[in-house]
């Protein structure tokens, strides 16, 4: 008896401890994720038939760049990445349609290259880490 009277405190304590640590871990997330503001990130993600190929974080991102990389069918296609912008350039698809959308910067606005089944989409982190 006195034996289960002690373990129904151990319990309560023990509870009580869970408690103050699971409140402490989420203030803790909370303000990190208040302090990084990544979820509000521009991420540029680029997917070549369907597949993500690169993710770029636009507003981390402070360099000038063009790199390229394989569309379907082994056909090369360029980007040009300036800060917190980035378009197709130098494309080599017969519509050019991808290279004349010209620079994407916001969530949701994206180009598209339909001959090589490339694509660039702009997305904020705190969706695209949902996928
Ligand atoms: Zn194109």
């Amino acid at each position: 008896m006195e034996h289960q009277h002690q373990q129904k405190r151990w319990k309560r304590a023990d509870l009580l401890i869970i408690g103050i640590l699971l409140l402490a871990a989420l203030l803790s997330a909370v303000f990190l994720w208040l302090q990084s503001g990544s979820g509000d990130d521009r991420i540029a993600v680029i997917a070549v038939s369907g597949e993500t190929v690169r993710e770029i974080n636009l507003t981390q991102n402070k360099a000038t760049e063009t790199f390229s990389l394989e569309g379907a069918g082994s056909h090369t296609v360029t980007f040009s990445l300036e800060g917190s912008r980035i378009c197709f350039v130098d494309a080599q698809c017969p519509d050019k349609v991808c290279q004349n959308t010209g620079w994407v910067e916001e969530p949701g606005q994206s180009a598209v290259c339909l001959p090589f089944e490339t694509s660039l989409r702009v997305y904020l982190a705190s969706e695209w880490t949902d996928h």
